[in-house]
């Protein structure tokens, strides 16, 4: 059996970043990082809506604002550094009627608490921001972008397997056992021990978390499946940043939006609808295993019957284009259901607690030799290179 000093479980972006700061800590560490797929960043880090976020939405000073500010900065300057494409292009939030207008003060109260560069603006502001938007007021948000998320992942692996950390790709990890000398890793195949052990593995983190206690974990992943649309290439020129409603404050997701891609595709999404299993890309893929023990879970009980009316017009607009197409003219009112076709889907391994909260704070539990990562949601891909410093100023208390 190989004895190494971490392992990380997860090659999506909080395990490569967690690996990357710890290496720049502790240069000498043999580290391994283990992912079950072939390739690196295939679930969330792969599939997400490429936006660098600027932390206007999170509390002052929660840990998802502090954490979304900083790592927009630190991400900003790794993608200069390492060549990796992105653009501060700016983005507007669109109030649609009276009610969202009353709300926007406070959302541009709370970014400016954060240290965001945010503005108001009237109808003829927008015009010249978004010549094909309409609303009475919005914000302009000048501290977001756009970057792929799987580039900034391929520049942390290159840089990791050059400061000699060993990557092994198609390596599930089945059970994290911790003795009092070492954390036994084991999959169906192989097996390692290793000082200490950082669970990052997303949508499977609770499960992972409950092996290694031989417990129930105190929350629960619910993955929430995020799809998204293409535009049209002749509609794109309609959307030339980012257009945004504004966000249900009840609601941890931000309302399907308009986004330009690095790539220069314009995508409509994500909304947010229950998967019906932990990598359910489309309705058709379904784990009656996991949905039998979601319903058993008191906390999915609550949420449902909490926000059962959101979730079934979630639903309305993920099987009718129509529908999400009627949702998209409040921001762009020339958008029609012929303009969108069906892209890739992510799926958000949203954290929820026994009493029906959906955690909106990063959780991170520890044990004496296992940091769990257990609610790494958006804006994490943009927060990640802060989060890994975060982890691993935790792991080097511990190797200490
Ligand atoms: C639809 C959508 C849109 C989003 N948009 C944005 C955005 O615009 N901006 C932003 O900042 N954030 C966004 N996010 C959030 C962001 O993508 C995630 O917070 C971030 O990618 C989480 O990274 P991760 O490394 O924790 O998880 P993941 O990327 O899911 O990585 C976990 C890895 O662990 C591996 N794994 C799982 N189980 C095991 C096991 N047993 N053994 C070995 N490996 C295992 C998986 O294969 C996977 O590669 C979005 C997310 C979604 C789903």
């Amino acid at each position: 059996m190989n004895r190494v000093d971490v392992v990380i479980v997860g090659g999506g972006i909080v395990g490569l970043a967690t690996a990357d700061a710890l290496l720049r800590s502790r240069p000498e560490l043999r580290l391994v990082l283990l992912e079950k797929e072939d390739e690196l960043a295939l679930h969330q880090s792969g599939r997400n809506s490429g936006v660098i976020h600027s932390g206007i939405y999170y509390r002052p000073g929660s840990p998802a604002a502090q954490l979304a500010v900083e790592g927009r900065i630190s991400l900003t300057r790794f993608c200069t550094e390492r060549g990796v494409p992105f653009e501060m292009t700016g983005k507007v939030i669109v109030a649609t009627d009276d009610a969202e207008r009353e709300r926007l003060p406070g959302l541009l109260a709370r970014g400016r608490e954060n240290g965001v560069r945010v503005e108001a603006i009237g109808p003829a502001r927008l015009r010249e921001l978004e010549p094909h938007s309409r609303g009475a007021a919005a914000l302009h948000v000048l501290d977001t972008g756009i970057v792929d998320f799987r580039r900034v992942c391929d520049a942390l692996a290159d840089q990791l397997c050059q400061a000699g950390a060993e990557i092994r790709r198609g390596w599930q990890v089945k059970e994290l056992v911790e003795r009092s000398d070492a954390v036994v890793v084991t999959s169906g195949h192989d097996s390692l021990e290793s000082e200490i052990a950082v669970n990052c593995s997303g949508l499977f983190s609770d499960r992972l978390a409950s092996s290694s206690t031989n417990s129930e974990p105190a929350v629960r992943i619910v993955p929430f499946r995020g799809e998204f649309h293409d535009l049209a290439a002749a509609r794109r020129h309609v959307v030339r940043n980012m257009i945004y409603p504004l966000a249900n404050p009840e609601f941890p997701f931000l309302g399907v939006h308009l986004t330009r891609g690095i790539d220069g595709r314009v995508r409509a999404g994500p909304n947010a609808v229950l998967a019906l299993a932990r990598e359910g890309y489309s309705w058709s893929i379904v784990d009656p295993g996991e949905v039998r023990e979601l319903l058993r879970f008191p906390g999915f009980r609550k949420l449902a019957r909490r926000y059962w009316r959101i979730g079934l017009e979630e639903m309305v607009r993920s099987v009718s284009t129509h529908a999400l197409a009627r949702a998209l003219r409040a921001l762009v009112p020339e958008i029609q259901a012929r303009d969108l076709t069906r892209s890739p889907a992510g799926v958000r391994a949203q954290a929820l607690s026994a009493d029906g909260t959906l955690l909106d704070n990063f959780v991170i539990r520890e044990t004496n030799r296992i940091v769990h990562v257990l609610n790494a949601q958006s804006p994490a891909a943009t927060a990640s290179l802060e989060i890994g410093r975060h982890i691993a100023e935790r792991l080097i208390h511990h190797l200490d």
